[in-house]
């Protein structure tokens, strides 16, 4: 009986299919299908500082920006797409580091035609303080508007983005978990004004066979707000394609020169305590 429920079935394959091994080609991938827009994250008016002076890093933390070099840090591999013909004229040649982005009056910012930049030392669990500022006046709209990321290990994307009164989808405004999570709330301060990521990750534990045994998870405060609780990253973050679980070690902190037309955002105050 069981043998003709078989034949009846591949013979049903073949009358709908033609053959017996072809079945209709999967639709490619388009990066609209891994976004929602709806529920939009409330906006709320973040903590205020009363001074614009940085947070002073604490004794055991690891400084990985000075505000002087980038000795910590290096050119990321894969270099991120070239943008031609950008102003970069107010950046004297001196000022460009061994990593090719600027450094100017303790703040670091962004050289899209470098590339992405990473940290020479690997982490596995850690707290991660890390400010940045969308320039004034910035342009552009959506996800070409103050483009950057932040990548822990090297592969899991922590959205920067001019989020103040721009929508995108809701998965790919700031403080989202690339192309998976949206944040709690939309804490943004507005362009000229520095915004903080505090950062608690937990790296993953592998299986042999290379599959999570526990996933990679992390908390975001953004701007003293909690916008991301023990979040569970469900693997890479690209921005075509669903996530992927691929099997690694320590990795870097990684951050990224997005190749949109809007002008370049900077960091300051960057510093790391292992876990
Ligand atoms: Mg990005």
């Amino acid at each position: 009986m069981k043998k003709i429920i078989i034949l009846l079935s591949a013979s049903f394959i073949t009358t709908v299919y033609g053959q017996e091994d072809k079945y209709p080609a999967p639709v490619p991938m388009t990066h609209e299908m891994t976004e929602f827009w709806t529920p939009q994250p409330p906006v709320i008016t973040p903590c205020k500082r009363h001074s614009d002076s940085p947070l002073t890093a604490p004794s055991d933390a690891i400084i990985l920006f000075n505000g002087k070099d980038l000795l910590q840090w290096e050119k990321a591999p894969d270099k991120n797409v070239l943008v031609k013909g950008k102003d970069m004229t107010k950046f004297k040649s001196s000022e460009k580091t061994n990593s090719n982005w600027f450094v100017k009056d303790g703040v670091l910012t962004v050289n899209k035609e470098a590339g992405d930049i990473q940290t020479k030392l690997l982490f596995n669990d850690f707290q991660l303080h890390i400010e940045w500022r969308i320039p004034k006046g910035i342009t552009g709209e959506g996800q070409l508007r103050g483009n950057s990321g932040i990548f822990l290990q090297g592969i899991y994307e922590i959205q920067i983005l001019d989020s103040y009164e721009n929508v995108t989808y809701a998965n790919g405004q700031s403080g989202s978990i690339y192309k998976q999570t949206a944040p709690l709330v939309n804490a943004m301060c507005p362009p000229g004004e520095w915004n903080e990521y505090d950062i608690i990750y937990t790296a993953p534990v592998f299986k042999a066979d290379g599959t999570y045994r526990s996933r990679p998870q992390v908390t975001i405060l953004h701007n003293g707000v909690l916008i991301q609780n023990h979040t569970e990253i469900l693997g890479t973050t690209p921005y075509i394609g669903l996530p992927q679980v691929v099997k690694h070690g320590k990795g870097p902190i990684r951050l990224q020169a997005h190749g949109d037309d809007s002008a370049p955002i900077s960091f300051r105050n960057i510093w790391i305590r292992e876990l």
